[in-house]
């Protein structure tokens, strides 16, 4: 079922829809970008259509709504705690075909490791469908083509916004009756097959290259570029990690609650352990973590795919202007030059 819509029409689809589901999408919060008199575009509730930001891609990912960057776990007093509640009204998430690929990507790390489901994730991923944001080709950052995640098919409603109004098509059943009565098309999605970016993934097959490439002197040139700031994996559409903090209401230090906050590999101390012992104690050392935890070791853990899906939001959101798609390019490069040293010896 496909259909057309003007902007009032689909004004009044929403608010139909709003009966019934949250519903997320990007959404422009102006002069809160990172310079002055700039915006920031993230995902937030959305009342009406000209709330949805279509034409840009959203700085920070679609997992903000299903794991925000921090919430509250648990409340606690002296000698009890609860857990917090979930809300229970279902999603309908407006994103891209890259963070809906992400979202298979995250549901692995907290769905299926090692047999543990973690509720927080599960009870808001539950509730979420999903409406394919058909794609204008994304911008110099974007390389979905590269890593596979250009196409979707994880959809309850695919939609191609233009200025005058929106084309829509229903696959699930569930979703036609919000429609009824609107102009019929026969509109099926289009997805990205080519970016302007193109990234060669690296060949990290063997361990004796792996060994060869941890010692490589590319990563020594993040030690002075990266400053460790943590916002490329905060802009991560795939990114899971998180720590915990607790927050104490008042004069009493029993009384409060515990959040999950978003934690980055890249930031100083976050594989601190006791004795004071950290395994990646440069800059240089956790870029080369995040790489090859992205583009080696999440494939083999989980067996399908590579935990990158060619956002470009890492690059896009980098104080120091380093690319992960450059940095890829890089390290494919040296695997093929330590091969043919390995070949020549
Ligand atoms: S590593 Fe960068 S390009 Fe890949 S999914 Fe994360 S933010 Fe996107
Ligand atoms: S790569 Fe960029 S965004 Fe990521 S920690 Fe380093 S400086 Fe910060």
């Amino acid at each position: 079922m496909g259909f057309s819509l003007t902007a009032a029409q689909a004004d009044a689809v929403l608010s139909a829809l709003k009966q019934d589901y949250r519903v997320y999408a990007p959404k422009r919060f102006p002069k809160q970008g990172r310079y002055s008199d700039t915006d920031v575009v993230k995902y937030a509730e959305v009342d009406r259509f000209a709330d949805i930001v279509w034409d840009v891609k959203s700085d920070y990912p679609a997992k903000e709504v299903i794991t925000p960057i921090q919430q509250a776990i648990f409340y606690f007093t002296e000698d009890e705690y609860r857990a917090s509640k979930a809300k229970e009204k279902p999603i309908l998430l407006l994103a891209r075909p890259c963070d809906i690929n992400a979202q298979q990507i995250q549901a692995k790390i907290y769905a299926g490791n090692g047999g543990y489901e973690d509720l927080y994730y599960k009870r808001v991923r539950d509730l979420v469908k999903f409406a394919v944001m058909e794609c204008n080709g994304g911008d110099d950052t974007c390389f979905c083509v590269s890593m596979g995640s250009n196409k979707t098919d994880d959809y309850a409603l695919a939609l191609k916004f233009s200025p005058d109004g929106v084309q829509v098509q229903v696959t699930d059943d569930a979703f036609a009756r919000y429609f009824e009565g609107m102009p019929e098309t026969g509109y099926t999605p289009a997805f990205v097959e080519e970016n302007q970016l193109k990234v060669t993934v690296p060949d990290l097959e063997d361990k004796a290259v792996r060994l060869a490439l941890k010692s490589h002197p590319m990563w020594k040139e993040f030690n002075s570029r990266c400053i460790s700031c943590g916002a490329c994996t905060v802009a991560c559409s795939t990114c899971t990690c998180f720590t915990t903090r607790d927050v104490i209401y008042g004069d009493n230090p029993e009384v409060g609650e515990r959040r999950r906050v978003t934690a980055s590999c890249q930031i100083a101390g976050f594989d601190q352990m006791a004795g004071q012992k950290e395994f990646r104690s440069t800059a240089g050392d956790r870029m080369r973590y995040k790489v090859l935890h992205k583009f080696h070791d999440y494939k083999a853990r989980f067996g399908d795919r590579h935990m990158c899906v060619g956002c470009g939001r890492c690059t896009h959101r980098c104080p120091e202007l380093i690319s992960i798609s450059a940095t890829v390019n890089k390290v494919s490069a040296a695997v093929e030059e330590i091969k043919a040293s390995m070949a020549n010896q």
